[in-house]
């Protein structure tokens, strides 16, 4: 069989990978794999790690998005894909690989706290995208968020456009926002959940009407446009009379035992978000075994194993550990992020995989990706502000910047120059004492 090529529809090209769109790097080429909510299947992982071996150097990369990515891509560029779409990887359209950028929680459909089962809306709305030829000229970057209340979810990355539910007078409505992140609530309105799918296709629309080939994201239009003229061209009703509005904290545990409404989950996390082969296969071989044959990626760049009896958990724990993923919250490794670097980008100052673990042996203390290396300004791993970066800027050194709500992009500047021993005795400290 050989696999579609993609036309070049979006007058936005895009430098991002995509699945036929294998970018170069210094380790090879990169292929990206969307998943549908982060859903991936057993015998899916089992093929992208097949592939991986056959076709690259055997490093797979779980993203911030909740997608993967294979690195150190050879020259066989079409019998990967061939082999991905086999699987059941790709769009059901070539052109509309790009735009499958829908965000739900890990625990859609299973969390104690959701107030409603998004998996049924998202696959519209992945639907609606795929199918809808005029969608597909949207940015690879563009992206949007279903959130369905549930305890486990994203609240910091910004998106074009975010939806969350919200029950009044035993309805569920959904409240919207443009160009923010749930955590700073800016809501713009509400429809009820069963206008949820029109809203997203009214306000998709009325982003292409509006926004030049120079504006791809909705920030972008947004300052050119004024929100009120956006709204008021969309045709259907919006409800304005709950604006005020704060979404509840989420927990930030993704590792380890996860709470469902029957069952729990298992949530695990490969070493600087880099799974092996035998990690992913063995992943596939416990959901299998002991679980509902389904995986899950996360905006962590972790995994959740969903619906395990409690009684499979410490098996599940051991082999996976066994494996060398991260299991607990606690593990040193699960504390730090790092970009690719220097060993496989061509733009970074640092290897920032090598000094991370350098890093992470020096910390007693932080939560889950509480630091974060970034090799270039660019920001690849982290989609929003850790309370801790160190910024590259040559091989072996960093500026440390300290999270600040008063300051733009990393934060404040608490060290300059600095090696990896030095930052890590200045943030060898509970969380609490770094974020202001
Ligand atoms: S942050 Fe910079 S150095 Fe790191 S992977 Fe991205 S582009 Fe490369």
């Amino acid at each position: 069989m050989t696999p579609p090529l993609p036309p070049e529809v979006s007058p936005r090209p895009s430098a991002c990978p995509g699945l036929w769109r294998i970018v170069a790097a210094r380790d090879g080429g990169i292929c990206r794999i969307k998943l549908p909510g982060g859903l991936l299947l057993a015998d899916q992982a089992d093929a992208v790690a097949d592939a991986a071996e056959r076709f690259a150097g055997g490093v797979i990369e779980a993203t911030n998005r909740a997608n993967l990515q294979i690195r150190g891509i050879g020259d066989d560029h079409r019998g990967l894909v061939e082999h991905l779409l086999v699987a059941g990887l790709g769009p059901r359209d070539a052109a509309g690989d790009d735009v499958r950028n829908l965000m739900v929680s890990p625990l859609a459909g299973l969390d104690p706290a959701m107030v409603f089962d998004t998996r049924p809306l998202a696959g519209q709305v992945l639907d609606l995208l795929e199918s809808t030829p005029r969608f597909h000229k949207l940015s690879a970057k563009f992206a949007m968020q279903l959130d369905g209340g549930e305890a486990l979810a994203m609240l910091e990355h910004a998106h074009d456009l975010w939806l969350s539910a919200m029950q009044r007078e035993g309805r569920i409505w959904l409240r919207f926002g443009l160009a923010s992140s749930l955590s700073n609530s800016q809501v713009l309105g509400a429809v009820p959940v069963d206008q949820g799918l029109a809203l997203v296709r009214a306000v998709l629309e009325r982003f292409l009407d509006l926004a030049t080939p120079e504006q791809s994201r909705m920030r972008q239009l947004l300052q050119v446009c004024p929100v009120e003229h956006f709204l008021e061209g969309l045709p259907l009703q919006i409800d304005t009379s709950s604006l005020a509005w704060q979404r509840p904290a989420t927990t930030s545990a993704w590792l380890g035992v996860l709470p469902q409404r029957q069952g729990v989950a298992l949530g695990v996390a490969p070493p600087l978000g880099r799974l092996t082969p035998a990690m992913l296969r063995g992943a596939a071989h416990v959901v299998r075994q002991w679980g509902d044959g389904s995986l899950r990626l996360t905006p962590w760049q972790s995994l959740v194993l969903t619906n395990l009896n409690p009684t499979h958990v410490q098996p599940a724990r051991e082999h996976l550990a066994a494996l060398g993923l991260l299991c607990h919250s606690e593990h040193p490794l699960a504390r730090v992020v790092a970009c690719t670097g220097s060993s496989g980008c061509a733009k970074g100052q640092a290897d920032t995989k090598a000094d991370a673990v350098t890093l992470a042996g020096l910390l007693h203390h932080g939560a889950p990706g509480s630091v974060h290396l970034s090799a270039c300004p660019r920001s690849c791993a982290m989609a929003h502000t850790a309370p801790a970066t160190l910024l590259a800027r040559a091989p072996g050194r960093y500026d440390l910047y300290l999270r600040d709500a008063r300051q733009p992009g990393f934060g404040r500047l608490r060290g300059a120059d600095l090696t990896p021993e030095e930052a890590g005795a200045m943030l060898d400290l509970p969380t609490e004492h770094l974020d202001d």
